[in-house]
């Protein structure tokens, strides 16, 4: 009996959907850690991220890194401006991150359409 997909139904169709998107989730999990290693798909993932911030962002890493360059490379460890890098690099992470999940999406998406 065919019927909508419910998670940990037990039926035959169930477990076939849920072990392929396991597969793709599994799939985007190792790519992203692969992309996130690579130049190219960096520099590929700013491009597409570049200018989504919003404006406030930008100010934030210009004055941060003011701040860094009147900083004392000594008196780095446990100070505010690392603190502040920190935050604002999470963002860019996160961005970055999420722009590498859809190239790896598409890439398996490509894939199984094939
Ligand atoms: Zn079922």
């Amino acid at each position: 009996m065919s019927h909508a997909f419910h998670p940990h139904c037990g039926c035959a169709q169930c477990d076939r959907v849920e072990r392929s998107d396991e597969r793709r989730a599994e799939f985007i999990r190792a790519r992203v850690a692969e992309l996130s290693d690579d130049e190219a798909s960096l520099r590929a993932a700013e491009e597409w991220t570049a200018g989504t911030f919003d404006g406030s962002h930008y100010s934030e890493v210009t004055l941060a890194l003011f701040a860094l360059h009147r900083t004392d490379p000594d008196k780095l460890e446990g100070s505010a401006v690392l603190t502040r890098l920190y935050r604002l690099a999470k963002t860019e992470h996160a961005a970055l991150e999420q722009q590498l999940r859809l190239m790896a999406a598409a890439e398996w998406d490509r894939e199984d359409a094939a």
